[in-house]
């Protein structure tokens, strides 16, 4: 008998059992609101031409080679994208208080911060919000801490529930991490304000709570990398420390590469080269090192100001394309007249929106139409296009007559 005939099947994670079912769909109606990919208005996979120009030179560079990266990674793109979301003239990193690394992403970010945070850090208490990006929680589950929820979004009002979140952060034990993130909630399309935002550091301060951030969204939120990157500049503007953990898939379409940075933001710098040491030996025994295609092209776009310019136009394109469908599916519902209000779908902003669907509705959404979404009612607005919103209002106005 096999040593491992005790396993019990698993099923898939539910995003990639959609994707799945998605997949082998027959229907050429098919139409694919789960994964949060974007895509182009013909429902196409979407590379930005600036990252093919970035991959141009990477090709045509001779002087190039294939060694081991440092265990960090590339050291200029960690400075690079310290800069990206601490602001270029960030005082922290001026002092050197920050340590950045290269990681796999969004995803390899995150846990190597909670690996970090296991080791060393004195309270194993993580809280994240009601509801997040369903892999939040197995980053921490898996180095052993506990994992709690604060409140977050109200599904009555369709936005932030902040009296609730403000009572959560009161109550929370001292010295507890908070994920935040950064900017673009997945999967309810609701952030702070700016002034919530400072009324959270405020809290965050004074209950010496540990503020982790994850930024998966910067400059596809508000169109503009430095408003986006607003939340977490707050928090590092007062001194005090956090974790970063930054995410290139979806900002520059390039999920595949994995392609992201770890930084944590200290009070001195010999305490951020001693974290940085740190850092190394887990990642040495993980992973020993990253790869280095997919960071080579982020650095070659930071650091030439020309292809700076053309990602961030490329995203205020991508981001104009959220907001108008988000109008016109809010526009086609109401031209349908479809039961209910649902104009919150255009103050929702980002990737995401989640749409005030049980989980029946969502199965005839999928059974009779072909429409794969999240059993929550998440949709990938990047998943739409113009053409298909009538189809989709269709649908809706069905599951919920
Ligand atoms: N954080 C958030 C909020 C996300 O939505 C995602 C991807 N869906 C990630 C992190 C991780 O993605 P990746 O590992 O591709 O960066």
């Amino acid at each position: 008998e096999s040593v491992f005939a005790h396993l019990p099947l698993v099923p898939d994670p539910p995003v990639f059992a959609v994707m799945a079912a998605y997949g082998k769909d027959p229907s050429p109606l098919k139409l694919n609101l789960g994964i949060g990919v974007y895509r182009s208005e013909d429902g196409k996979p979407f590379v930005l031409n600036v990252v093919r120009r970035a991959e141009q030179l990477l090709v045509n560079d001779m002087s190039a080679n294939k060694d081991y990266l440092p265990i960090t990674g590339i050291t200029e793109f960690n400075k690079l994208s310290a800069k990206l979301i601490l602001a270029p003239d960030s005082p922290a990193i001026r002092e050197n208080r920050v340590t950045t690394v290269q990681c796999l992403s969004g995803t390899g970010s995150l846990r190597l911060g909670a690996e970090i945070l296991a080791k060393f850090y004195h309270q194993q208490t993580v809280y994240i919000p009601q509801p997040t990006y369903a892999n939040h929680p197995n980053f921490f589950y898996s180095v052993g801490q506990t994992v709690k929820t604060y409140r977050y979004y109200d599904p009555r009002t369709h936005g932030l529930d902040f009296q609730g979140l403000v009572e959560d952060l009161c109550s929370m034990p001292s010295g507890a991490v908070v994920l935040f993130q950064a900017c673009g909630h997945n999967p309810t399309g609701v952030d702070p304000t700016i002034q919530q935002w400072e009324q959270i550091r405020q809290l965050v301060r004074s209950r010496k709570l540990l503020p982790f951030f994850d930024s998966a969204y910067q400059g596809l939120v508000s169109g503009d990398l430095e408003v986006d990157a607003q939340s977490v500049r707050l928090f590092v503007a007062d001194g005090g420390e956090c974790l970063v953990a930054q995410s290139y898939s979806k900002v520059m379409g390039i999920y595949a590469e994995r392609v992201g940075a770890l930084s944590i933001v200290c009070k001195t710098a010999e305490v951020a080269s001693n974290v940085e040491s740190q850092l190394k030996l887990l990642i040495r025994a993980m992973y020993s090192n990253p790869p280095i295609h997919g960071a080579s092209i982020v650095a070659a776009i930071l650091k030439s100001s020309d292809m700076y310019n053309e990602w961030s136009r490329e995203l205020k394109m991508m981001n104009d394309r959220l907001t108008r469908l988000r109008q016109q599916l809010v526009d086609a519902l109401s031209d349908r007249g479809t039961p209910g209000d649902w104009s919150y779908i255009t103050k929702q902003v980002g990737m995401y929106a989640i749409l005030s669907l049980n989980p029946d509705q969502v199965q005839f959404l999928t059974r009779k139409y072909h429409i794969y979404i999240s059993s929550d009612g998440r949709i990938n607005m990047a998943g739409l296009s113009s053409k298909r919103v009538p189809y989709f209002v269709d649908a809706i106005h069905a599951a919920v007559t």
